[in-house]
């Protein structure tokens, strides 16, 4: 059987999700839906992809632009399993009641509320609390970044507090109306940043303080971290259990990246869809130990590190496999880790 998935809102994570949901092995893109009839609708169509209305009263739009519709968000939500809501924040919450209304299970994104969810998910921190869950909300891009690496720490060595500044891209490549674009701005300039109440979701008890900043760049987040374990292991050993881990990229020294430039630029020259880059971006050689304080940057490419949470979520909430088995499922279909 393969699971039927609907995508509510085809921009930047919609289409993401799609193409990453088409690439599973026990997963069907039932539809996606859009309310207006743009180069991405026309793309949905393009990918094979049945392109259904958000609002009814645009719909002749569609067809004024030439485009075909399958019909109406509502009949794409009967039909799927679950829905993927990926529309700008605060729509997610608006729409809950329309997959209520079918049952449907849904994911919402990070830019909605943690209350609109039943749970908020990370695949590697806590995968199992989503099994069976009617809403789900798989966290931010900077929440997911942050999780994937606190994780395993708290696993191996205890975390007693985690201190991060969050260099935040202005806006994504698309979003022309972002900015700064002549500026570095503290972001809120009162603590703490959003974040960090954000990474409780996922970890309840975890001490954490962030701080954030925006900057004039597109290409990715940039993360400074400052980790207080609860043992002293060596760096290297911290290192390695960071390459660990499947969904980390422990950037080396040899291949001389010095920035999120050099990863955007390595991504495509790997022929990563759309240069995404799924895995956190992580300079092994800024791993460093001063006694039980861990240092490291890691860069963040907010477009696309929540895409295979996402897929994880569908396995999660439908319980059609554990934890393993679904990361281990996405990351193959995938090919995430260089
Ligand atoms: P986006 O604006 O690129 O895409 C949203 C899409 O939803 C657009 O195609 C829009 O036309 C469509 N839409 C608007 N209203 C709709 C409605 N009522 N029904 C159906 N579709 C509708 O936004 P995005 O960047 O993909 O963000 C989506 C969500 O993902 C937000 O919660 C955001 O916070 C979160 N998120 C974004 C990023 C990022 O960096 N872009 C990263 C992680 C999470």
């Amino acid at each position: 059987y393969m699971l039927q998935v609907g995508i509510n809102g085809y921009g930047t994570i919609g289409k993401r999700v799609a193409d990453a949901v088409r690439a599973q092995p026990d997963m069907e893109v039932v539809g996606v839906a859009k309310t207006r009839p743009n180069f991405e609708a026309e793309g949905a169509v393009e990918n094979g992809y049945s392109l259904y209305a958000a609002i009814e009263e645009r719909a002749e739009l569609f067809d004024e632009a030439g485009i075909e519709l399958a019909g109406m968000v509502e009949e794409m939500v009967e039909e799927a399993d679950v829905v993927v809501d990926a529309c700008p924040s605060g729509i997610g919450a608006d729409n809950k009641s329309l997959y209520e209304e079918y049952d449907t299970p849904a994911l919402y994104q990070g830019g909605e509320d943690a209350d609109v969810a039943d749970v908020s998910f990370n695949a590697r921190a806590n995968y199992e609390e989503a099994v069976d869950a009617q809403h789900v909300r798989v966290v931010s891009c900077n929440t997911t970044g942050l999780s994937r690496l606190i994780a395993p720490l708290r696993e191996e060595y205890g975390v007693e507090k985690v201190r991060a500044t969050l260099v935040r891209r202005g806006g994504d490549p698309a979003q022309t109306g972002r900015g700064p674009i002549n500026d570095i701005v503290p972001n809120p300039v009162k603590l703490p940043s959003h974040h960090g109440p954000d990474v409780k979701t996922i970890f309840p008890d975890l001490a954490i303080d962030t701080l954030g900043l925006k900057v004039p760049a597109t290409l990715m987040h940039m993360h400074s971290v400052n980790v207080s374990l609860e043992s002293e292991p060596d760096a290297e050993e911290v290192r390695e259990l960071l390459e660990e881990q499947s969904r980390i990229f422990v950037v080396p020294e040899r291949m001389d990246i010095d920035g999120a430039g050099k990863l955007k630029e390595y991504a495509m020259d790997r022929g990563r869809p759309r240069a995404d880059l799924w895995e956190n971006c992580l300079w092994g050689e800024s791993v460093s130990m001063e006694g039980n304080d861990l240092y490291l940057f890691q860069a963040i490419h907010q477009e696309s590190d929540v895409v295979p949470e996402n897929v994880d979520a569908i396995r999660a909430v439908t319980n059609s496999a554990d934890a393993r088995e679904s990361i281990e499922t996405t990351n193959d279909a995938l090919e995430i880790g260089f």
